[in-house]
């Protein structure tokens, strides 16, 4: 089964409004031709109805970098599904590394993010991954499916394509250190074995696993050709338009060669 490759951007904590504004003008022309990719940009809460409203009815779907699993009520400074869906969100990025490690998620607040998500109808990318201690320790795999089983116990009837997941090793992460494209298969391909092993294989076949870690135009394309690796979630490099637009071709040559 053809799996439709993602490049989705994580701005992290970066632009203002007028900043996401002349991003999202210059994307959106550049973005239209790219017909086999989809292509989401996570942005701050603060861009996000701009980002949402511009992109509306385009390829590029707006997306959030977090969210808050309840739908209202006592939670100072959160923010929930339904108010992402009315800013125009479709997408929003579920348990980064970045917090996980700072802000103190835990694998279980990160399953029911993604189950939540999946319920509004908002597609969730879901972080997992590794620090570089415990990948040197020989405990990769232990983390990476600890956190995915989670996940997995959390969804029930879920389809492949209404959930994507990121396998994002911390210590690639900003770093400029990307994982070898083997490295970055090895994890993937063993995420696929898992799900079809715990959730069946339509699902795995389907489910869409990115790879995040220091992506940029250089390495993409290596990285994209690897069998089970579905795209990309990319920070730095998807700052500025040009080289995320490199990117989104790079993705979309890959679908080029892979038919020929
Ligand atoms: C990320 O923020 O998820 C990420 C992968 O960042 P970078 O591309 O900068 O490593």
């Amino acid at each position: 089964m053809a799996r439709r490759p993602m490049m989705a951007a994580n701005w992290k904590m970066n632009k203002t409004i007028r900043e996401a504004e002349e991003y999202t003008a210059a994307l959106l022309p550049r973005a239209a031709d790219a017909d086999e990719v989809d292509v989401a940009v996570c942005v701050p809460f603060t861009c996000l109805h701009e980002v949402g409203r511009m992109s509306e009815d385009t390829r590029v779907t707006a997306g959030a970098q977090n969210f808050y699993f309840e739908d209202s009520g006592a939670f100072t400074g959160e923010i929930s599904a339904p108010m992402l869906l009315d800013a125009g969100a479709g997408a929003v990025i579920v348990g980064h590394s970045e917090r996980r490690e700072t802000f103190g998620e835990t694998d279980d607040m990160v399953a029911r993010k993604a189950k939540r998500a999946v319920d509004a109808d908002l597609l969730p990318i879901v972080c997992i991954g590794e620090t570089k201690g415990e990948r040197d320790a020989g405990g990769m795999w232990d983390k990476v499916s600890g956190q995915l089983s989670r996940v997995i116990e959390e969804l029930e009837n879920v389809d492949g394509e209404s959930i994507v997941f990121a396998y994002e090793p911390i210590w690639a992460i900003g770093t400029g250190d990307t994982a070898t494209p083997e490295d970055a298969q090895d994890a993937i391909g063993k995420i696929r074995d898992l799900l079809e092993e715990e959730v069946g294989e339509d699902f795995a076949e389907s489910v869409r696993i990115l790879y995040g870690g220091s992506v940029k135009p250089e390495n993409a394309a290596e990285i994209m050709a690897q069998e089970d690796v579905d795209g990309a979630l990319v920070g730095g490099a998807s700052l500025e338009v040009d080289s995320f637009v490199q990117l989104i071709d790079a993705a979309q040559n890959t679908v080029a060669q892979t038919e020929h």
